[in-house]
């Protein structure tokens, strides 16, 4: 049996759902201490991170993930049980097989490879391992990171194992990730009874007209690597729930994902502009998940393109879509930030899996990313 495959299937096995690491690190510690890795656990507040490095040279490769699941969600709709790694008809499936245990097992075995055919590469190797990625992501990476930080480590390439691949491993590298900023708007009116409205002052027609010019704005085009920025509602609630009342207020709660062509300052000063227009008498109270990163193409994606391209024939295509990942926070201690990992079709649903045919080849392509750049 594939190494990496049977390494996957003990991590799956472990109920790793978040913030809980259930022992999947002391399991990697145990592979990689034999290596020559300096292993170092970080707790913080109940969740378990992971420092792992060989070697005091630069440049330094970290390789980072998380080891927590997301809930498993209604265990009678999966076909096998989430924690019981199971094969069929080509697929493991189990929670976390995708995102991303099989990342994992295949980053850890890639490093015995390598460190095993090249005991004296150059530069160093690290893990930066979570159980707080897929939480509230405020106890893991970030923590590791202001440490790494603070004593002045220095990081210069990182490949993050999120499952970045749509269709076929390979298709799609992440080299960036739009920010993530919210924005919960109370807009004031004056409650009245429904058949006296000259008493009154209706919150929900007052905003209607802001809300339709908010929707038809365009914050910005995109650049090269980035879509334009886009604005969406996500929730609003008005009313007393009485059909003779006009409320008092109407709360709004919207969500920016921005690009690098837009900043924070400038998309709060549009959205306000907007409001006063419209005469809005309002409470605005902002909230930043993530800023925006980008790593253009350069040493770290071309080794990464590279490798797929050896190992799979698959040309792959640079993309900065998706949802907000821990990249966010190792950007900002490393120039360069990649994500990659296998196909994401299956992500965060019941009957989890990825394809086996996958499993060695995202293990030779970690590998051969360390040869590509530190040999
Ligand atoms: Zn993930």
């Amino acid at each position: 049996m594939s190494k990496t495959l049977a390494l996957t299937e003990e991590l799956i096995a472990l109920s790793s759902v978040t913030p809980e690491d259930k022992g999947c690190q002391s399991r990697l510690i145990e592979l990689l201490e034999p290596l020559g890795f300096v292993c170092e656990t970080i707790e913080s507040d109940g969740v378990t991170n992971l420092w792992a490095r060989k070697g005091t040279a630069q440049p330094l490769l970290v390789f980072a993930g998380h080891t927590d699941v997301v809930p498993t969600g209604p265990l009678e709709q999966w076909t096998s049980p989430p924690f019981v790694p199971t094969q069929r008809d080509g697929k493991l499936y189990g929670r976390g097989a995708a995102d991303m245990k099989t990342s994992i097992a295949a980053m850890v075995v890639a490093a015995e490879e390598f460190v095993q055919a090249h005991p004296d590469h150059k530069g160093s190797i690290g893990f930066l391992i979570t159980s707080d990625e897929e939480g509230p992501a405020t106890d893991g990476t970030v923590i590791v990171c202001d440490a790494l930080k603070a004593r002045g480590e220095q990081l210069d390439y990182c490949v993050v194992g999120e499952p970045t691949s749509s269709d076929v491993l390979g298709d799609t590298i992440k080299n960036g990730r739009r920010g993530s900023m919210s924005g919960k708007l109370t807009v004031k009116g004056i409650q009245g009874h429904i058949a006296y409205p000259q008493l009154a002052r209706n919150p929900i027609h007052q905003c209607a007209p802001a809300l339709a010019e908010l929707v038809a704005e365009k914050w910005d085009d995109g650049n090269e690597y980035y879509l334009p920025t886009s604005w969406q509602v996500s929730n609003i609630h008005g009313g007393a729930g009485a059909s003779n009342v006009i409320p008092g207020n109407v709360v709004i709660d919207f969500n920016f994902r921005f690009c690098t062509a837009s900043t924070v300052e400038g998309l709060q000063k549009r959205v306000h502009a907007i409001l006063d227009k419209h005469g809005l008498e309002y409470d605005l109270q902002w909230s930043i998940s993530g800023h925006p990163f980008l790593t253009p193409k350069g040493a770290l994606s071309d080794a990464m393109s590279d490798a797929i391209k050896s190992e799979t024939g698959v040309t792959t295509e640079l993309s900065t879509t998706g949802g907000t990942s821990d990249g966010r926070f190792i950007a900002r201690i490393c120039p360069q930030v990649v994500e990659f990992g296998p196909p994401n079709g299956s992500i965060h649903k019941i009957d989890e899996h990825i394809e086996v045919r996958f499993i060695d080849p995202l293990k030779n392509i970690y590998r051969r990313t360390m040869e590509n750049l530190l040999l």
